[in-house]
Formats: C-alpha cells, sequence, structure tokens
C-alpha cells in the first residue's frame, strides 16, 4: 500500500533506460562513512536509493567509504547495517567497503602516473592551497608538477611503503590549475595518514580522497545510478575525469557498466542539527545520554523514541526529491508518526501526575472488570479487561476547584464520566497543610456504567483513571525538542549548544498504568511496543526496560501541529 511518489530521478533512469544504457540494468548504492550512526537526513537517501533500486528491480548496494582512518570505527558499521534494516531495507548481497578497493585504487594510481596524469607535490597542505588561486583567478603550478615519470613512481612506491610522515607528500591529479572548476585544478588523490585503520589495520598509510575513491568504487561495483547531495555537483566532472581516463587507459574496461552521478537537494529540518561533527559532540560532551538517545536526530535515536520504520518512510515520500534545497518543518515529522500510531498503537490507561479519588458509595473491596477496546480505529484489535474499585487516581490537571464553565473536567458539584466505567459526581475534597489536594470524593450512579441506558446521560469531560489496588507502577520520560531555535547551526554569533533545551528531558519516576496494558497487543513488527496513553500521547517501552522496572519513552504528544 505504500506506493513511493516518482521524482526527476525516476525520469533520468527511465530515459537512460529508454536509450539502453548499460545494456538497462540498474543498480544503485547507499555510501556511508562509518565515522557516525546513520540520521534523519541518511533516511531520505536510504529511501531514494533503495527505493529506487527496488522500483527499477536492481537493488542497492551498501557502500562503507571508509577512506578515513582516524574516524572511522566498526561500532559505525554495525550501527549503520542495523539501522538500513530497521527502515525496513535489504542490500544487495553482501556490505561493500572502499578499503576492499585499496589494492585496485592504487593500480589505478600507478597508471594515472605512468600516464603523466598524476604527479608526486612535496608542498604542505597550506602551500597546496595557497596556489588554488580564485574562481576568476587562475591557480599557480606546482613547482613539482613536472617531475619525470619515473621520479614519481618511486616516490609513490616510497609513500606506501611509509618512508614519509603524515603530510610530507601527496599524489595529485595533473588536470588544469587554470580551471574556472576549483575542483579541477589538480586535486589531490592520496594522502598519507599513519593510523590504524578498522579493517586494514596497518597495511596502508596512504589513503585516497574521496574523489578518487567513490566513482572508482562505484565503476567496480557495476553501479549505473551514484546519487548524491547537491554539494557534490561541482565535483561531478572530476567524477567523470577520473572515470575517462581509466577508461583510456584500459579500454577493455569500455564493457562495464558505466555510473552516472545525479544531485539531489539534501534534506534539511528546522529545531534540529544534522552534521555528524556537532551529533558526535553531543554525544562525546554528554549533552545527550548516546547515539540513541530519544532526542538526537539518528535514526536510533528515533527508534528508541517510538518513531517506527513506517512513519519515517512515510516522511521521506512526502518531502519528495528536489534539486532545490529548503528547510522541512519537524512539526511534519511528528505528523507522519501520530498518523501511523493512531492507526496502530492500542489505547491503555495511564495517570502521570496523580491525584486520589474516592468513591464514597462504591462498596469496599469490590472489583468491576470493565471491558476496554483496544484501538476504536481497528476493531481487529479486540479488548482487554480493565479493574474498577473504589479507590482511583486520575490525573491531579483533571481537576479544578471553582472551575470556570469551559473547564470539562473535574470540580465540586460537577459529574464527569469515568471513561468505560460510571458517570461519578464529586461531592468534596481534602488538602494538606500547604493547600494541596490530597483526596477528592465522588459518588457515582450505578445506572450509568459503559453500555447501559444511562449511561447516555450528557456529561462534560470524560477522564482517564486507573484503579489504584491494580495499578503498576512504571517510570516514564517525556522528551521535548533538544534545541529551542529554528536554525541552532545558523548563526555566525553563536555556537548551537546556546540553544539546547534545559527542559529536553523530564523523568517521572513513579507513574501509574493499568495492570493488563501488555494484553492490549501493543507489540509491532520490530519487537517495539508502542502504546496511546489516552488523553496524554504516544509512548514506547524502552529498550532498557526490566521486569521489574519498566521504562516508557514518549514519543510525541497527541496535538498535531502541522499545518500545510
Ligand atoms: P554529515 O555531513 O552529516 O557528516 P555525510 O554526508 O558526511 O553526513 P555520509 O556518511 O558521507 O555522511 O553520507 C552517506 C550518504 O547520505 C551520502 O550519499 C550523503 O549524500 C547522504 N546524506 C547525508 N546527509 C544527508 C541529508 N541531510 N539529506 C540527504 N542525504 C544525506
Ligand atoms: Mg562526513
Ligand atoms: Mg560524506
Amino acid at each position: 500500500n505504500e506506493t513511493p511518489k516518482t521524482n526527476f530521478i525516476h525520469q533520468e533512469i527511465d530515459k537512460d533506460l529508454s536509450e539502453n544504457k548499460n545494456g538497462g540494468a540498474v543498480l544503485t548504492r547507499f555510501p556511508p562513512e562509518p565515522n557516525g550512526y546513520l540520521h534523519i537526513g541518511h533516511a531520505k537517501s536510504i529511501c531514494l536509493n533503495f527505493g529506487l533500486g527496488k522500483h527499477y528491480k536492481g537493488g542497492t548496494n551498501l557502500r562503507f567509504d571508509d577512506t578515513n582512518p582516524t574516524k572511522e570505527d566498526t561500532e559505525y558499521v554495525e550501527s549503520i547495517k542495523e539501522d538500513v534494516n530497521w527502515l525496513g531495507f535489504q542490500w544487495k548481497d553482501e556490505p561493500k567497503f572502499t578499503s576492499d578497493y585499496f589494492e585496485q585504487l592504487y593500480q589505478w594510481a600507478v597508471l594515472f602516473i605512468k600516464n603523466d596524469k598524476a604527479y608526486v607535490d612535496d608542498q604542505s597542505a597550506e602551500e597546496i592551497a595557497s596556489q588554488k588561486g580564485t574562481p576568476t583567478m587562475p591557480g599557480q603550478e606546482s613547482p613539482y608538477r613536472n617531475r619525470s615519470v619515473e621520479e614519481n613512481l618511486d616516490l609513490f612506491e616510497r609513500m606506501r611503503k611509509g618512508e614519509f610522515k603524515n603530510g610530507e607528500r601527496v599524489l595529485r591529479a595533473k588536470i588544469d590549475m587554470a580551471s574556472p572548476n576549483m575542483h579541477m585544478r589538480d586535486p589531490l588523490m592520496y594522502r598519507i595518514i599513519h593510523a590504524h585503520h578498522h579493517r586494514t589495520g596497518d597495511d596502508w598509510c596512504i589513503y585516497p580522497m574521496y574523489d578518487f575513491a567513490h566513482g572508482q568504487g562505484d565503476f567496480v561495483e557495476g553501479i549505473t545510478h551514484s546519487i548524491c547531495t547537491l554539494e557534490f555537483e561541482v565535483h561531478r566532472p572530476l567524477y567523470n575525469w577520473f572515470l575517462e581516463q581509466i577508461l583510456a587507459f584500459q579500454p577493455e574496461l569500455q564493457e562495464q557498466a558505466r555510473p552516472r552521478q545525479i544531485e539531489f537537494a539534501r534534506l534539511n529540518l528546522n529545531y534540529t542539527v544534522m552534521s555528524k561533527r556537532k551529533l558526535l559532540q553531543l554525544v562525546n560532551e554528554n549533552y545527550v545520554a548516546g547515539w540513541d538517545d530519544p532526542r538526537m536526530p539518528t535514526i536510533s535515536g528515533y527508534r528508541r523514541r517510538g518513531y517506527t520504520p513506517e512513519s519515517i518512510r512515510r516522511f521521506a515520500d512526502q518531502i519528495g526529491v528536489a534539486k532545490r534545497e529548503n528547510v522541512i518543518d519537524v512539526a511534519l515529522l511528528e505528523h507522519c508518526i501520530r498518523e501511523d500510531l493512531n492507526k496502530r498503537a492500542p489505547r491503555v490507561y495511564a495517570v502521570l501526575n496523580p491525584v486520589k479519588v474516592i468513591i464514597t458509595n462504591y462498596p469496599e473491596g469490590e472489583v468491576e472488570w470493565m471491558e476496554a477496546i483496544n484501538n476504536p480505529e481497528d476493531e481487529s484489535m479486540g479488548a482487554r479487561q480493565l479493574p474498577f474499585s473504589r479507590e482511583i487516581y486520575i490525573e491531579r490537571d483533571d481537576f479544578m476547584e471553582n472551575a470556570p464553565r469551559k473547564f470539562f473536567r473535574m470540580d465540586v458539584g460537577r459529574e464527569v464520566r469515568l471513561k468505560n466505567a460510571y458517570i461519578v459526581k464529586c461531592e468534596g475534597i481534602k488538602k494538606d497543610e500547604n493547600g494541596e489536594i490530597t483526596e477528592i470524593y465522588c459518588t457515582y450512579d450505578p445506572d450509568t456504567k459503559s453500555g447501559m441506558e444511562g449511561s447516555n446521560r450528557k456529561v462534560k469531560g470524560t477522564l482517564h483513571w486507573v484503579s489504584i489496588e491494580h495499578a503498576k507502577t512504571v517510570q516514564v520520560k517525556q522528551y521535548d525538542r533538544l534545541f529551542m531555535d529554528e536554525e541552532p547551526d545558523g548563526h555566525k554569533d553563536k555556537d548551537f549548544l546556546e540553544f539546547l533545551n534545559p527542559n529536553s528531558l523530564s523523568v517521572i519516576n513513579t507513574a501509574y498504568i493499568e495492570p493488563n496494558f501488555k494484553d492490549a497487543g501493543a507489540k509491532f513488527d520490530d519487537g517495539i511496543e508502542r502504546y496511546q496513553f489516552q488523553r496524554l500521547g504516544y509512548f514506547c517501552i524502552d529498550k532498557d526496560s526490566t521486569e521489574e522496572t519498566i521504562v516508557f519513552n514518549r514519543t510525541v504528544t497527541l496535538k498535531d501541529s502541522w499545518t500545510k
């Protein structure tokens, strides 16, 4: 029932297919660098790439772009696989790693040198940068640009052997220092990094740059459409240049599929930061409890918060794929999860901030089991048994003394309905020395039990409740947005951390929930239990819960603020 919208990339691919490019093959890839956990921006790219792979029945590779050993780790590799699977996608064959192509990339680099298309530069990064020129001014050629092929081959081999320190030498492509495209001004191909790599260990101390690795990785894997974000548009000529050189050096490779880069606009969300560097900082400096803290915009954070994979896929589909950047309202994401949980989450009763109600004319010791519908949106979810007794909890906010007429809850002298039970009338209250209400006294009308004729009487206000004797105690964590500013990392004069919301987490250590809530059938396909606490919001059971201590995370409140 989920048929994703088509977009301009479908049109491009359809055109390639109509021209029988690559013999009609379509293969896409999702290429994360394993230097952090995936965030909601990556989810857009995942849904797009895997969606295309599925639509054209060609599949999608998962490729770890692991060319920077100092920042990468297997922990990230594992989390990325888990998140892609959880979102509902399966990559083709085994996951791929750019590091598996290091030898091939090295051999290609040697071919570039042999064909006088690359040279070793002894200058520092600063010197090289100072010679780049400006878009309107040509750059300056390196004094090492015209080294002999033999000298370049010797130096590059010695770079690989580890004879030089970090930064002492680089390999550069020999293209055009006057090109109007800055990326074509003799870009770096390799740099020296003496560091342990999470997969190749200490085999290498030279590492390919993104531009030299990415297109070649695509080519090795037979990727036909290499889809990336807009900032790579200016890299596209270089992407093509490297491949064209290789095909000229090795004409026999012309038989293979030729990848094509297509760019789309990245996802920007208000009230959110998405750079992995900043997310890492939030984790490392303990502003959050980890990458999967429910306030994080990571896929694992949203999962822990109670978001469903369906809601995230739906969101990705709703925002669409375009060529122009914009900022999406986070309220749309919240709208998508509400819509999904409204259909699928069972309703249960929980009281978060309790006040005791005694129903004075209800027999002591008596318990009635009320039938409660699990989900009015879905009859197939059935019903469960809810205990009612003389002493119950209601929300403290659901009582107000001398309430205005428009307050449709409880006040002395007024009637309200206890959902699934009786109509009760408040007769009085008891307060402690601080004026805080400690008990509320009500009488009930036995003829108004849910389902009976008498229950049709009109009363303003229906409250949720739990039977004190039967209720289970649980911990509840309520989350609010992590940042108070619409664009926390968009201020020149202020650090994004200044906009952290000090009240983004509030913990209720003792909340009360009906005893049979587990019977409501809240387990979703991913094993996570998700509920609607009636009148309060959507909640899920946190992964660190135990039998003794159940922890609920609030996913989202009930009130939708999304407007088209
Ligand atoms: P960051 O800038 O947050 O560090 P990144 O782009 O460096 O992210 P990668 O691991 O290189 O992270 O990204 C993997 C893929 O996800 C890339 O193809 C990239 O274009 C895509 N991607 C990353 N961020 C977004 C985003 N906000 N919207 C859409 N796609 C994104
Ligand atoms: Mg990055
Ligand atoms: Mg990147």
